[in-house]
């Protein structure tokens, strides 16, 4: 050997030393790391189904020795189904074979422990570089608590819904207190509510809880060492006791303490919106111990979805109050005015009647007093000129100006008395009745009357021809540029009919429009305008008894269009 090729072969077995040296150093980290992994790792050899190692933590999750894990394979720490109902073995090979062709499946699984209890796992197999072997890394991280969370997730928003149902707070609180019941095994829940005018607190569910023990609580005053749930209610905090037997806030309970197989009750205060403490909700463990991070989390969390309830159940209550008194004070109102109503109707009809018999009888006297008076003028010697004749003249005038009004009146107060059966009234054949009425006031003044096509109507005709008539007389009456031009004209409307009487006349100022149809309503002296201001106040009347509506429309000087309607209606 040269010396050139002896001081090579140093430099190889220096190379060699320094590549052993990294190698153990990276199998170190690897074992390190491997060792303290914060998920359980397992090897799995894919031929023949077995761990060839496994982490410390896969020991502490299985409940095994590394000794005895190895050997043993994912089948035997897995139930014989999975949820869903498929094999275990089944699935696990599809999920191995995926790993062998190079993919890294990630899926949800439940293992076994020693001890046969099963809980669920999310998986991530992944192959390994291992010469000829196939070689699968498992890695397994428990979820008990994430599938925990869920499941308290979709009790909550079953609570939720269950409220906005509208359900009874009893039906609503059940389902809370059962829903979690069902999520923490071997734990027993209730919810008290707090009576806010004594202070005392109430079943609102604890259906696990014996019967005997429900009964002891409920009507329980809150206050300082009151037990978990009445101590919670008076200091406003979570109250976490350990052990019922031994703690102080139970202490001056010791029969009701017996009643009771658990052992640690941790109770949370129900506190409302604005800050009032409307009850508690508490959790009840048979062994004495300390709540974990996941069981305040849901305490705290029910706390709230029961605080909801309640006051949702408040708000109901309070609505139903206050919509009962309201409903209350509106029957007490609507019977006075139907009262009043009904007293009214008399009283109107009382006067109806004295109007209808006052004008009824007064038109005898009144005419007596102008046919004598004229029977007088007759009689009178000559000379017209005397102070008798012109006080004579002043009686016999006033005698007609009084037939004419008590007439008017008895008209009007025989609309509501004198009521008949309604008949088909075809409305062309009484504007030629008034017409013909009218005869003497058309050909003094030669009114031009012009009458479209009217329909036949339901009503009282008698009645229908004074409402014509009326305003027939006035269009041809309020007119200060002869000859009046009138035209009366129909025209149906969905369900009525609107039938128009349109003049060409004096017309009528805004202001009036509405008043003109009161009682007595006249616009000019009767030197200018004879009348007495009933005649529209008759229209009216009509109209509205026949279930229909009147108006005018007008402009001074250019002339006005009283308008009304009749509903169309078929006669029975
Ligand atoms: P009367 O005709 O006896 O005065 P109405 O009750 O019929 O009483 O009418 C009331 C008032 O309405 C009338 O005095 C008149 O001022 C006004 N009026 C009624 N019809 C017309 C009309 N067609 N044109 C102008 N004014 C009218």
């Amino acid at each position: 050997m040269t010396v050139g090729e002896s001081s090579s072969l140093e430099t190889l077995r220096a190379e060699l030393d320094a590549t052993k040296t990294a190698l153990a150093e990276s199998e170190q980290r690897l074992t390190t790391f491997f060792a303290y992994a914060p998920e359980a790792i397992v090897m799995l050899d894919a031929d023949t189904g077995q761990f060839i190692d496994v982490n410390p933590r896969a020991e502490a999750l299985f409940g095994f020795p590394r000794d005895k894990l190895i050997g043993l394979g994912p089948i035997d720490m897995s139930p014989a189904h999975q949820p869903g109902g498929l094999a275990s073995s089944e699935s696990a090979a599809c999920y191995i074979r995926a790993a062998v062709e190079g993919g890294e499946p990630t899926f949800e699984w439940w293992h076994n422990n020693a001890e046969g209890q099963q809980f669920p796992c999310e998986v991530r197999l992944v192959r390994m570089p291992w010469g000829q072997r196939t070689i699968i890394r498992g890695s397994i991280t428990e979820i008990s608590e994430r599938k925990q969370f869920e499941l308290f997730e979709r009790g909550r928003s079953q609570v939720l819904e269950q409220i906005a149902r509208g359900n009874s707070l009893t039906s609503v609180l059940h389902t809370l207190v059962t829903s979690i019941e069902e999520i923490l095994s071997g734990m027993v829940c209730s919810v008290l509510v707090l009576d806010q005018e004594t202070q005392t607190l109430h079943i609102g569910a604890a259906p696990s809880l014996p019967k005997c023990y429900n009964d002891a609580v409920d009507g329980l005053k809150i206050g300082p060492a009151t037990g978990s749930c009445g101590t919670a209610a008076h200091t406003r905090k979570r109250v976490i006791v350990s052990d019922i037997r031994t703690h102080e806030y139970w202490a001056e309970y010791p029969s009701i303490v017996e009643k009771l197989a658990q052992r640690a009750c941790w109770s949370e205060p129900i506190i409302s919106l604005d800050g009032a403490v409307l009850g508690t909700f508490a959790m009840y463990y048979c062994e004495a111990r300390e709540p974990v991070r996941l069981e305040l989390e849901i305490i705290e969390i029910s706390a709230q979805l029961a605080g909801i309830a309640i006051e949702h159940e408040r708000n109901k209550v309070l609505l139903r109050d206050i919509n009962e008194s309201l409903e209350r004070r509106v029957a007490r109102r609507t019977e006075s005015l139907a009262k009043a109503n009904e007293a009214l109707e008399r009283s109107n009809d009382e006067l109806r009647q004295f109007a209808y018999i006052a004008s009824h009888d007064l038109q005898e006297p009144i005419r007596m007093v102008t046919n004598f008076g004229q029977l007088l003028q007759k009689s009178l010697p000559n000379d017209a000129g005397s102070e008798a004749a012109e006080w004579l003249a002043f009686v016999v005038e006033g005698g007609q100006r009084m037939q004419t009004l008590v007439r008017d009146l008895l008209e009007y107060s025989e609309i509501d008395y004198q009521s008949r059966p309604y008949q088909a009234v075809q409305l062309d054949r009484v504007v030629q009745l008034v017409l013909t009425n009218l005869r003497t006031s058309i050909e003094g003044t030669n009114a031009e009357i012009t009458c479209d096509e009217l329909p036949t109507v339901v009503g009282d005709k008698p009645q229908l021809m004074q409402l014509l008539q009326n305003l027939i007389s006035n269009a041809i009456k309020f007119h200060d540029q002869p000859p009046p031009k009138i035209t009366i004209a129909a025209d149906r409307q969905d369900n009525e009919w609107v039938i128009s009487v349109r003049d060409r006349g004096i017309g009528i100022e805004p202001e009036y429009f509405n008043r003109i149809f009161e009682f007595f309503r006249r616009l000019h002296n009767r030197d200018r305008f004879p009348g007495t201001g009933i005649g529209l106040a008759i229209c009216k009347r009509v109209v509205e008894r026949h279930g229909g509506r009147i108006w005018v429309a007008s402009s001074p000087g250019t002339g006005s269009t009283f308008f009304f309607t009749l509903p169309v209606r078929e006669l029975h």
